[in-house]
């Protein structure tokens, strides 16, 4: 019996790796965007499923008997599909999303946008802003060609950016002391980021906080219409749970894109 979780973040792996631990047959999906992404425990599979139609009909296969939504609050179209495709094949579905930083102590000093367009409109007026809020909102920034803009990624823009802009390159977690070096270096006056959540990405709302900068923030999408759990410890009792009461059934396939085939 093996249950697919959607993946692609820290909470994904800390559940793969609870599953593993106690016995329980998981298997990873991830979309495949990073260069080198960390990989989780158990089996892990990459690339999209072809929409909707194509996940429900990777469970008709009989690959995973039930699923957990470990995606980013920011992977929108993956969540939609995921709700649809277990409507679609009777299989039971929860989400895990961790808490935002709506109870963050600063929050209501911080401006809080429905989307990366808004939050250029909020920060027109800054003249170096840190802009965290992902490769793909890179686009609707494009009109900031004429400041200094300080880019924070994971792996290389996919396009070229412009001259006046800087490109961090890196993963988090970081460090308080470390946001707040570089939010001095580089004389940042707004800090844009998206309501990721966590405490991972979150040293650099305390510094931008305590050097007085401004903070835009893009508010997280609806949540989706499952049952929502917050921590991993929450999930992992729901699959153990689900693994004992659902009638086994064995996988009937075998997903061709397994660990042993990738290529990292
Ligand atoms: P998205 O817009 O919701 O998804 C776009 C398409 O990518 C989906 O329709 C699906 O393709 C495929 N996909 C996404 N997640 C997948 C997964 N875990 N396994 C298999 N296919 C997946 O998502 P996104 O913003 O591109 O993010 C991609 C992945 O990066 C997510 O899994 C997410 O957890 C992770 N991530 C995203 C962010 C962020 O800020 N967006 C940050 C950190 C990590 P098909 O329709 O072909 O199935």
């Amino acid at each position: 019996m093996t249950i697919l979780i959607l993946g692609g973040t820290a909470e994904a792996r800390q559940l793969a790796a609870a599953l593993v631990a106690d016995g329980v047959d998981v298997i990873s999906s991830l979309a495949g965007r990073v260069r080198t992404p960390n990989l989780p425990a158990g089996r892990v599979r990459v690339g999209g499923f072809g929409g909707a139609g194509g996940l429900a009909d990777y469970l008709r296969r009989g690959h995973a008997f039930a699923v957990v939504d470990a995606t980013h609050p920011f992977a929108p179209k993956i969540t939609k599909n995921v709700v649809q495709a277990a409507s679609m094949t009777g299989t039971p579905l929860v989400r895990l999303e961790r808490p935002g930083w709506r109870e963050h102590p600063r929050a209501n000093t911080w401006t809080w946008v429905p989307d990366a367009a808004a939050a250029r409109a909020a920060a027109e007026r800054a003249f170096r802003p840190f802009l965290t809020t992902g490769r793909q909102s890179l686009p609707d920034f494009a009109a900031w060609a004429d400041r200094d803009v300080l880019v924070r990624l994971v792996d290389p823009p996919a396009a070229t950016l412009p001259r006046r802009w800087n490109v961090i390159l890196s993963r988090g977690p970081y460090s308080y002391d470390g946001e707040r070096t570089i939010l001095t270096e580089h004389a940042i006056d707004v800090v844009l980021t998206k309501d990721s959540g966590g405490t991972h990405t979150v040293a650099k709302l305390d510094a931008a906080g305590d050097l007085g900068l401004s903070v835009v923030i893009i508010a997280r999408p609806e949540p989706a219409p499952v049952p929502l759990l917050r921590t991993v410890a929450e999930a992992t009792a729901w699959c153990l749970e689900t693994s004992a009461t659902l009638p086994r059934r064995a996988d009937r396939a075998r997903d061709p894109l397994t660990s042993s085939s990738l290529g990292d």
